[in-house]
């Protein structure tokens, strides 16, 4: 570029700037020298930024996955789910008593499978059209205490018809906020986690984070499946006419360890 043209970029660009600086509403100008704390609070304070800095979901950028020392993970099934409900904004599933979880010798008991359409975790930068969300979880010991929670994360891609997924599909409730009760071995998580392969944590990205949904709870050890499972347009499809879009938007990690 010649010494001419430089000088007129340099020119276009400035004339560029100033418009820009002139354009600015005086109200704006106002507030940036006279700040109303108010104001600022309502202009500034989006959603999730009053959190600590252990928020969930998060983009998993899986080259910075650290290899740490084993954890210790110990799997127990009972049998298992009792009931599909349709919350509105999420298809659940409700375990029966008895299901537990050991990792880092805490005991966690299984609570609930829900699904969120498209999916919350991305791995590096890409979107899963569905995520399934395991709930196990520590009770809080005292007013004083968290509860703790351990969530497994199966992404799907779409693909061929998921067992798992088919043997509870036509059983949730049309209506919202209902509940079918299920007769006990029509849908066994077993089918998901089947294979000790897939119990083995090297098979899982695994960070500290938080609940995705109100109140936000930063007290989660997240394991989301390495494998992308296979579920039909059609099972995902219907899963979304039921619950919509329900996805929160990923958050920063904040120097946070994957491992
Ligand atoms: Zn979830």
């Amino acid at each position: 570029m010649s010494r001419t043209n430089l000088a007129y970029l340099f020119l276009c660009l400035l004339i560029t700037l100033s418009a820009c600086t002139s354009d600015k509403p005086s109200a704006n100008n106002n507030f940036a020298h006279t700040p109303d704390p108010d104001k600022q609070k309502e202009l500034y304070i989006l959603p999730g930024l009053e959190h600590g800095l252990l928020q969930s979901p998060i983009n998993i950028l899986s080259f910075k996955e650290k290899t740490t020392e084993a954890h210790e993970v110990t799997l127990h099934f009972q049998d298992e789910i009792e009931a599909v409900q349709n919350l509105g904004h999420t298809v659940q599933l409700d375990f029966s008593e008895g299901s537990t979880i050991s990792y880092d010798g805490l005991t966690y008991t299984f609570k609930q499978i829900h699904f969120h359409t498209p999916s919350e975790h991305l791995i590096d930068g890409i979107t899963f059209p569905m995520e399934m969300h395991v709930v196990t979880n520590v009770p809080a010991e005292d007013k004083d205490d968290f509860p703790r929670y351990l969530v497994v994360g199966f992404l799907f891609k779409m693909g061929k018809a998921n067992k798992f997924i088919d043997d509870f599909l036509n059983l949730i409730p049309k209506t919202e906020d209902t509940a079918t009760p299920l007769e006990s071995g029509t849908v066994k998580v077993r089918d998901v986690f089947t294979g000790t392969e897939q119990r083995d944590v090297e098979n899982y990205y695994h960070y500290r984070g938080s609940l995705t949904t109100p109140p936000y709870t930063e007290t989660v050890e997240w394991f989301v499946y390495k494998d992308i499972i296979e579920a039909s347009p059609e099972q995902i499809a219907t899963i979304n006419v039921i619950q919509g879009d329900n996805a929160r938007r990923i958050q920063g990690t904040f120097g946070r360890i994957i491992d």
